[in-house]
Formats: structure tokens, sequence, C-alpha cells
């Protein structure tokens, strides 16, 4: 099999026109193509009048050796690569030994306790949130009662934070062991519908996630794992060793129990604040590490469509338009869309009492009025928070409760018109554009709640991006504050080993521990870490 990319075909191609467009990439002859499948689907849509679809296909032909030998200084003609996963490691039939424990049932923690389960290893899944369809009963109370519930949130309980969520599929790391297809596999496996294989920017949306975590535990189930729901890990257990190096001996439960392991995958995600505090005080190593801040912003998804793609927007094949900016401002910060949700909705974030902060969650169908993205600015520990490991966590603490307030202390979100924020007033009332978020939004100023920089920042880019995506800079789209969880602010930082710099046995994993940065990169470092995990216990 040949792996053939960057195969461009107009938009309303028939079928029979992928047949063809190969063999004339490939010079070759009709009966010379033996067979082909799409393996991802993307567009190209710079040019607006003139979209374009852009294939990677599998192709089979009669004489493979001389295609490759013609297209040899042809970067979009390879051998098609060995995607297929592979254990490192597999536990003895019947092992009995003493069982790792993951603690999250995040995206990291499910694919740590997937692959550990897989290998035999009987994992034990701790999670201080309820199993998914009770949390999100917990979450709806937030977004519809303005009850929070501290231990059952958008960020606490079964399936980590990505449950209620845009749901999409793709990141940035090198992956050459294509661990990536193996979680979209498992997904898919789960529940999760087959374009995600091929799609170029997969997504899922909330509702099949929550049902795909449920078949994802039965899995792990049936293989010997194990969940303990509203566990919440408040310690370690550690030896002192030599050389500043501390062994861990188990995990202590909020409930006054112990367990006792040598190998814990902590996949806490990024807003375990209390569990970092413990962290720091057993003295695990923790750095801090640059994250971002700002709002969210919103616009009808048709004007989205439109600057994208004009007079085709609202096209079957294209779907609901994203976009993705980014700008440098004169004082030296980045200003960038984060996490853009196309036709979904702005939701309430908090995982803390007195504070306010947004993120963004669609459907499968992303049929919902509004666009939303994060609109955020890059921030780093020399310059901004400069007071040890945990600055970074007071800093976020201190804007979501600065967010509250704002908002009217009833977890309504601060929210302002951009035509207003630029003029620098205050909004009192809204425009054409309705925004989403609930349990609701207060037009206010969004200075209370943001540093003078970000403010600064934001006033340069959105004309800007105004350029770049007709109508982002509309006078009656919304922002609604604060966007602090956009990554983590510390590292857990380990070694080559993948467990902490001085705590053997305690492998940090995922965003919490600042190795990833949403649900399939958060997924990959799961399975890393259950791979070092399976073979320090194989080498026992
Ligand atoms: P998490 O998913 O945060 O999971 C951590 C788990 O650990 C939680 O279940 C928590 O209850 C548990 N936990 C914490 N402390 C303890 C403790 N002491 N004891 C026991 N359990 C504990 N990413 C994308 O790629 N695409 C998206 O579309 C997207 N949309 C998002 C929308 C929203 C609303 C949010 C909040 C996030 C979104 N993200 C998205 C980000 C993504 O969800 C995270 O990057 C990802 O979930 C991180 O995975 P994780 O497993 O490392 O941590």
């Amino acid at each position: 099999m040949l792996r053939l990319s960057g195969l461009k075909l107009p938009l309303d191609h028939p079928a029979e026109a992928m047949p063809a467009a190969i063999c004339e990439r490939l010079g070759l002859e009709p009966q010379e193509l033996l067979g082909h499948v799409v393996v991802r689907r993307g567009n190209d849509a710079r040019r607006k009048n003139a979209i374009q679809l852009v294939y990677t296909v599998d192709v089979e032909v009669a004489d493979e050796a001389g295609v490759l030998e013609r297209f040899a200084k042809d970067h979009d003609v390879r051998p098609r690569p060995d995607t297929d996963y592979r254990f490192v490691a597999k536990a003895p039939a019947g092992w009995q030994g003493k069982r790792p424990v993951v603690i999250g049932a995040g995206p990291c923690g499910l694919f740590a306790g997937l692959i550990l389960a897989q290998m035999g290893f009987r994992p034990i899944i701790l999670d201080r949130g309820k199993v998914v369809r009770e949390r999100t009963k917990d979450t709806w109370g937030l977004w519809r009662r303005a009850e929070l519930n501290p231990d059952s949130n958008v960020q606490f309980g079964e399936g980590g934070a990505g449950t209620f969520s845009d749901g999409k599929l793709y990141c940035r790391v090198k992956d050459p062991r294509f661990l990536g297809r193996k979680v979209l596999e498992e997904f898919v496996a789960a529940g999760a519908p087959d374009d995600i294989l091929t799609e170029a920017h997969p997504h899922i949306g909330t509702f099949r996630l929550v049902s795909m975590v449920e078949a994802m535990r039965r899995q792990i189930e049936g293989l010997g794992g194990e969940y303990r729901w509203q566990h919440r890990v408040d310690d370690l257990e550690l030896e002192r060793q030599g050389d500043g190096m501390q062994k861990l001996r188990g995990v202590h439960l909020a409930d006054g129990g112990f367990i006792e392991t040598d190998h814990v995958v902590l996949a806490v995600g990024h807003s375990a604040r209390p569990t970092f505090e413990m962290l720091h005080q057993r003295g695990v190593h923790i750095e801090a590490k640059p994250f971002s801040i700002g709002v969210r912003i919103e616009h009808p998804q048709s004007w989205i469509d439109r600057a994208r793609y004009g007079k085709c927007a609202g096209h079957p094949a294209l779907g609901a338009a994203a976009y993705s900016l980014a700008h440098h401002c004169a004082n030296g910060r980045t200003v960038y869309s984060f996490c853009m949700c196309p036709g979904g909705r702005v939701v309430a974030a908090t995982s803390e009492e007195g504070r306010v902060v947004t993120n963004g969650m669609s459907q499968y169908s992303r049929a919902e009025f509004n666009a939303n993205s994060g609109l955020v600015v890059g921030i780093d520990p020399e310059r901004d928070y400069p007071g040890g490991p945990l600055a970074g966590i007071e800093l976020q603490r201190h804007w979501e409760s600065m967010a509250f307030v704002a908002g009217g202390e009833s977890y309504h979100a601060p929210g302002q018109r951009v035509g207003d924020f630029l003029a620098g007033r205050a909004s009192t009332a809204l425009g054409e554009v309705v925004p989403s978020y609930k349990p609701g939004v207060t037009m206010t100023d969004l200075s209370r709640c943001l540093p003078e920089f970000v403010l600064e920042a934001f006033h340069e880019a959105i004309p800007v991006f105004g350029r770049q995506i007709a109508n982002y800079d509309h006078p009656d789209a919304v922002m609604t504050g604060v966007e602090t969880r956009t990554s983590s602010p510390i590292r857990i930082t380990r070694g080559k080993d993948l467990q902490s710099l001085n705590v053997a046995g305690l492998y940090p994993a995922g965003e919490g521990a600042g190795y990833a940065g949403g649900i399939l990169s958060a997924a990959i470092d799961g399975i890393k870490v259950a791979e070092a995990v399976g073979l320090s216990i194989a080498a026992e």
C-alpha cells in the first residue's frame, strides 16, 4: 500500500472523481489502480470561491516499487506507515502483584487505565467525582440553578474535563508511534462516529462522549480493572531514601482509607488545586509554567460561516466553520483564539465556590446558534507570577473571584459588547448577539476582572482579527469572562522514565502535570505513562 497525501478535489466532486484524480496524480492507467481508502479529509478554504477538499488516501497499485521509485523525491507519496498498536508489556496469566493506581478518570487516566487493563495489570482508578450520569445532573445544577458541587462539576468526575466539551480530537504533539490512532480507534469501538478516523479536525460533542466513557468503563472492568468514585486522594505515603529521593508506598483517601501501591499514575487535570498544594507540601518537584488568560467571545455561527466559506457557507461537506487566530502585540503579549467551538455554547466551568470561569462546548451536530472561542493572552511565571511553583494558581483564583463579583455574585458571568469594550465604556444592554452562558450574563465592564496588559492587548488584537474574520470585531459580539483554565499553571516534572524527578513510583501525567493540552494529547500521554508503569511492573 502507498500513502498519497495532499490530493485536492473540488467541493462537490462525484465519487468517481477520486480514482481518476489518483491515477492522474500518480501517472497510472485506470487498470493499474487496484483500490484506495480515504484516511484523512480536510479542506483548503483559502480561496473562498474555489474551496477544495484535501485528501490523504491509501492506494493499492499494481507496481508499488515502480511508483515509489518514480516519486522518490515527492514527500506526498510514501509507503503506508504501520499504525497498528502493539503492547510493550503483558502481565503473566493470573498475575496477582501489587495493583497500579490511577488517580483521575479524565482522558489521560481513562487511557492509562485502559492500557494497563489491556496489558493485564488490573488497575484501580480513583476519581473524586461521580459516575458520568450523576455528574451530568450536578453539572447542570450549576448551569440551571446556580448550584455548584465542588466535587462533581465540569472539571471533576467520570470522563474528566473533556466530557462536557466540543470533543475536538486533534492536537499538535509529535506522534511517531501513531498513539493518536489507537485513541481514536478505541473511541470508535466505544461508540464514537467512524468519521473521527478520517476527518482532519474530528470532534465528538458532549452527548456521545457521555456514553463513550461508559462503554470504556465496561471494557476496563471486564478486564479486571476497578473504578472507585467519590474517592479523593488527599495525601501520598512516601518513604525517604538517600540523595533527596522519596519512594511512593501508597495513597491516602479523603475518607481515611489507604491503598498500598508502588505505582501511581497522577492524572488529576489542571483544576486539582488542593492536590497540587498537597504535592508541594510533600516535597514533590513542581515548577510554575506558562498558561493563558482572557475571555470567551461569541458571534452568530452564520457570520463565521460566511466569513470563512463565502457562498459555500452551509455546504454539508464543510460543516460549521472554525477559525484560528493569533496576533503579536506591541506590548510584547500574544493574543490568540483558543478552543474554538463552532455551533456551540459557552459554559460555566468553575470547580471552586465564589469563582466564575468560562469555557466552551458543543454537540456533534454543532447546530447551535452561536460560535464561541477563547480570546486569550499568554502569560508566564517570570513576568506575571514570580512567587513560586503555585503562584499561577493564586493568580487564577484572584481573577476568577473578581469575575464572580463583577457577575453579581450569583455565578452569572460578567459580559461586555465588543463595541463598548473598544470604546472603553461598560455595557448596559445586549445588541444583536445573545450570549449562551448559563445561568446568565451580567453586562458590565470587563476591566473589573482582567489585568491591564490583557485589556491593552485585546484593544490592539480585536480590530486585527476583524480584518481576518469579517465581523469578528462587530460591536454586538459578546465577550464573557474569565477564561483562566486554558492549561495547567504548573508542571510536575518527570524524568526519562516518566516518573517524578524526586518520587520513585509517581508518574505525573496528562494536562494537570503539564504534559498535555486537550483530550487527544492527554489520552496519548496516558498511554505512554501506562506503558512506563507496565514495563516497570514487568521488570520486578
Ligand atoms: P482531566 O480531564 O481534568 O481529568 C482529571 C480527573 O481527575 C477529574 O475527573 C477529577 O475529578 C480527577 N481528580 C482531580 N483531583 C483528584 C484527586 N485528588 N483524587 C481523585 N481524583 C481527582 N480539549 C479538547 O481537546 N477538545 C475540546 O473540545 C475541549 N473542550 C473543553 C471544554 C471544556 C468545558 C473543558 C473544561 C475542557 C475542554 N477541553 C477540550 C480540555 C480537555 O478537557 C482537557 O485537556 C482534558 O480533559 C485533560 O485530561 P486529563 O485526563 O489530563 O485531566
